[in-house]
């Protein structure tokens, strides 16, 4: 898209337990890659990329932030969220605390960001799904489509199921949130 100018510039934060894969979402939405053994000290916070929002005719640009490692100490403050339009709020299909904890993760959400800010939910590693299906791989499916989606719902969030390893959903869920939130506009 080069030379392309932007009509919107939209600031996205990504939440949700360690491990889960939102410095690997951020990676494979800016840069189109996965790193099956990343460095957990060299978290990635930034990440920028311009989308095409079809079903609206306009460009955006995403700005990105991942909490980087934070998310243990639980010190994520006002000013991450500040200025927030959309939020990746991310669990791991194989791990049902990290689901469980996304709700806490909601209410931090609830307490520091604009009350207008569009939530997407994001069950990731569904990849680990397939090949549970297909005998190679030694994790299971923890949450199922329907629980998630029906949580999400009673929410208010919208929900996508994801791969930050195969690509699998992942531009999709910045495509969901921001024509949501071009809509507000
Ligand atoms: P973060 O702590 O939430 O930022 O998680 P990371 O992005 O560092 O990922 C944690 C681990 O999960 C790493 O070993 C990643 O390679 C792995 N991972 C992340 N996303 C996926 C995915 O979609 N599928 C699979 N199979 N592994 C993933």
């Amino acid at each position: 898209m080069a030379g392309i100018t932007w009509h919107y510039v939209l600031k996205f934060i990504i939440t949700g337990d360690a491990g889960v894969g939102k410095s690997s979402l951020l990676v494979r939405l800016t840069d189109q890659r996965f790193l099956a053994n990343p460095d957990p000290t060299l978290g990635v916070e930034f990440g920028s990329k311009l989308i095409e929002i079809p079903e609206e005719g306009k460009v955006v640009k995403l700005q990105c932030w991942d909490t980087a490692g934070t998310e243990s100490f639980r010190s994520i403050t006002r000013s991450y969220y500040r200025g927030a339009a959309g939020c990746l709020l991310v669990y791991d299909v194989t791990s049902r605390k990290s689901f469980i904890n996304a709700k806490s993760w909601l209410a931090d959400v609830r307490e520091h960001a604009d009350p207008h800010l569009t939530c997407i939910l994001v069950g990731n590693k569904v990849d680990l799904c397939d090949e549970e299906a297909s005998g190679s791989s030694n994790r299971r499916r923890e949450v199922s489509t329907d629980e998630a989606d029906e949580w999400a719902r009673k929410e208010g969030l919208l929900f996508l199921e994801a791969s930050a390893k195969s690509g699998n959903n992942v531009d999709s869920a910045f495509e969901k949130a921001s024509c949501d939130i071009l809509h507000k506009i």
